[in-house]
């Protein structure tokens, strides 16, 4: 008997574009299931964990459209609007009905709020029943960021892992040691060799960066034996990930852009009070690369604020 995905039977050549509801919630989640005529691995592609990058989302709508179920050997997955109510009630990247970043809660909670419910279902219903996982973020509307992909280091399926990343058309990729809390860190615990790729920024959703996160997917896709074709592998820098969160709400002015590169001890940004007064100055801790910061004049207590690469030696 075929492998069953929230109730449905994965038979070859099957569509399905269905619902799953979120027990005590009046969520329900969109996902696709294109069932490949040749057999295969399982592969969950999801977008919108954090409802207000765009990019990704877009491309995930897409590419359930595009990808013919008479190409694929194996089954693909496709949740393109995890979080579909904070998307709805346009909240930039919370739940809306708890306030609660999805991406910091799984394996979520059967009796927890919106968010852990959430999550729990999107982990027992959809990831750990697959073998790869394909995460697509971006920069929130009050986030800038150079493109770059994460994978998980020191878990089961690094190596797998590591591949998929480098498929990813970008200069860099963060080897993660985060465990906890995120979707595709809870995948790599669980076996499954999951990547993160990070895409454009402001909730803009530009053509190009569309059509490049479809390019990456389907590369990877080629990775994994579940598209025809041999894979490209993009040589890139490889760093391990300094971030800083906002210790006071106040007036932001970085310094820095994604992409620039700098040395230890210079300045990063500075958060002011509405008369000019500088509240905090944040230095680098070591030379790096900027990867992506908040870009609104606002920022707040404990947000993200600014988060940075560290050299580990490239990919290959
Ligand atoms: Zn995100």
């Amino acid at each position: 008997m075929s492998k069953i995905i929230a109730g449905h039977e994965l038979v070859p050549g099957k569509t399905v574009r269905d619902y799953v509801h979120v027990e005590g919630t009046g969520i329900d989640v969109p996902y696709v299931l294109l069932c490949g005529m040749q057999p295969g691995p399982t592969v969950l592609i999801t977008a919108g964990i954090h409802c207000a990058e765009y990019v990704g989302i877009q491309a995930a709508v897409e590419l359930a459209d595009e990808l013919d179920v008479r190409d694929l050997s194996g089954d693909l997955i496709i949740i393109p609007l995890c979080n579909r109510s904070g998307f709805e009630h346009r909240t930039m990247s919370m739940v809306y009905e708890d306030g609660k970043n999805l991406n910091r809660v799984f394996p979520g909670d059967p009796e927890g709020t919106a968010a852990d419910r959430l999550a729990y279902v999107l982990f027992n219903t959809f990831i750990k029943n697959s073998n790869a996982h394909i995460d697509l973020h971006c920069g929130d509307g009050y986030e800038t960021l150079v493109p770059f992909a994460y994978y998980v280091g020191d878990t089961p399926a690094e190596e797998t892992a590591r591949k998929m990343a480098a498929c990813v058309n970008t200069s860099y990729c963060v080897r993660s040691r985060c465990l906890t809390g995120g979707a595709y860190n809870l995948a790599a615990v669980n076996g499954v060799p999951s990547v993160l790729i990070e895409r454009g920024q402001l909730s803009l959703f530009p053509r190009e960066e569309i059509d490049a996160d479809k390019a990456d997917v389907r590369n990877i896709l080629k990775c994994l034996g579940v598209l025809e074709g041999e894979a490209v592998f993009y040589q890139k820098t490889q760093f391990m990930e300094y971030d800083d969160v906002s210790p006071c709400t106040g007036f932001w002015y970085p310094e820095k852009q994604p992409g620039d590169p700098f040395r230890k001890g210079e300045k990063l940004g500075e958060i002011r009070d509405c008369f000019g007064n500088c509240l905090f100055t944040e230095c680098a801790e070591r030379d790096g690369v900027l990867l992506y910061q908040c870009a609104s004049l606002n920022i707040l207590e404990k947000g993200p604020m600014i988060a940075y690469g560290v050299t580990e030696g490239p990919l290959f």
